[in-house]
């Protein structure tokens, strides 16, 4: 097998799955009780705390453990809805995102909307660029939120998220800015980034850890409502007993990306550059997203996204899949759907172009080999669903 759809989700790392071990079976404690048994729990929290922190250049009581990506995108949202209307009971307020974020922040933005919310859907440039200057002139007396993701999970387009924080904190302070990380968490250096941001999701699965454990970055000092209410875990912000086990593992995960994350980018910009070049080789390929000579560092490492002229996306992940090659047509979550994608659509990609869409997203696991025999099968496969046989 050749797995090449690492932003759908990462192989967990071997250190990280032995970090979950102890806590699936001896260490079962409730890290809220206060015997010795309880406080080893409790350790591993803390110690995850401090990995996660790390990556994004924030303190440790700034980072909320969660069940993922999706749910710290939902408690952003919602969350800074609920805290604007604690203070304006006569507003519902104004949010600014950008069209091409993912569900989880633009179904949620839909939810609020139907709540009275105004929403502006911030529209790229032709790689997906948005830029400080558009989200700043969408700025209302009532926006409450401003939220861009810092990279994209379908093109690969990295966003200048701190100019537009600076940007937004230079004309109003009031205004929260949130980030959904969950792409480029581990993948890109974030350092300092929550300096800039007020919130940040991320999610443990894209970066070798195990699934259902995420953040949010909650900036110290700001006002904001808890999403879970109950217990007193995770300073009474997000309560319910904690995913001890899942915690650790990610934990573990981030503390491996932060010592190796120089090497990881570049092994993956070889590796993509690689994949790039030969794909540009099939006639009537179009690169998504940024990929001009000096553009590399507007685009994720490990991301390939074409549009292939003259095939389905969908029949051509079929035949690979029959050749061992794991990849996906747009994003994983809207697989199965035969909509064209919103983000490839919003980069002005016609619905013929986007439903001959691939998305192969790499790790540094892969190989230079693993490459170039994936680049020969795609070739392949394209000639055969050009001349009409899917078999
Ligand atoms: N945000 C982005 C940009 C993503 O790519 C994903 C998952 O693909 C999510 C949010 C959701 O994360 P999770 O799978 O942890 O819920």
């Amino acid at each position: 097998m050749i797995y090449l759809d690492n932003a759908a989700t990462t192989k967990i790392e071997e250190p990280a799955f032995n970090a979950m071990l102890p806590f699936l079976k001896e260490e079962y404690g409730n890290a809220s009780a206060v015997y010795e048994l309880a406080r080893r729990s409790k350790k591993a929290i803390f110690e995850a705390r401090k990995n996660a922190a790390s990556l994004i250049g924030a303190m440790p009581s700034e980072i909320f453990f969660t069940s993922g990506g999706t749910e710290s995108d939902n408690w952003a949202l919602c969350g800074a809805y609920e805290t604007f209307r604690k203070k304006n009971t006569e507003s519902s307020g104004h949010i600014i995102t950008t069209a091409i974020e993912h569900h989880a922040i633009l179904h949620t933005a839909q939810y609020l909307e139907s709540l009275g919310v105004s929403v502006t859907y911030l529209k790229p440039d032709h790689e997906g660029l948005i830029t400080a200057a558009q989200v700043t002139e969408a700025i209302r007396p009532d926006t409450f939120l401003v939220s861009v993701m810092t990279a994209n999970n379908e093109i690969g387009t990295i966003e200048p998220v701190c100019e537009i924080a600076d940007a937004v904190r230079g004309i109003r302070k009031d205004i929260l800015i949130h980030t959904d990380a969950v792409q480029a968490f581990g993948q890109i250096n974030l350092q300092g980034i929550a300096k800039h941001a007020d919130l940040l999701s991320a999610s443990s699965h894209k970066l070798g850890g195990p699934k259902g454990v995420g953040i949010l970055f909650i900036r110290d000092g700001i006002k904001f409502s808890p999403f879970m209410r109950g217990g007193m875990q995770e300073s009474g912000r997000r309560a319910g007993t904690e995913n001890v086990a899942g915690i650790a593992g990610f934990g573990e995960a981030c503390k491996l990306a932060f010592a190796g994350i120089d090497s990881k980018i570049s092994a993956e910009i070889l590796l993509r550059d690689r994949l790039i070049a030969k794909l540009s080789d099939i006639t009537d390929v179009i690169i998504n997203g940024p990929y001009n000579a000096g553009d590399y560092l507007k685009r994720l490492p490990g991301n390939v996204s074409v549009c292939i002229k003259g095939i389905e996306g969908e029949s051509a992940l079929i035949m690979l899949d029959r050749e061992g090659i794991c990849a996906s047509a747009g994003s994983a979550c809207a697989t199965g759907a035969m909509e064209p994608s919103h983000v490839l659509k919003a980069i002005g990609r016609s619905d013929d172009e986007a439903k001959g869409s691939l998305r192969f997203t790499l790790s540094h696991h892969n190989t230079m080999e693993e490459i170039d025999k994936a680049a020969g099968i795609i070739a392949e496969i394209v000639e055969k669903l050009r001349n009409g046989k899917n078999f």
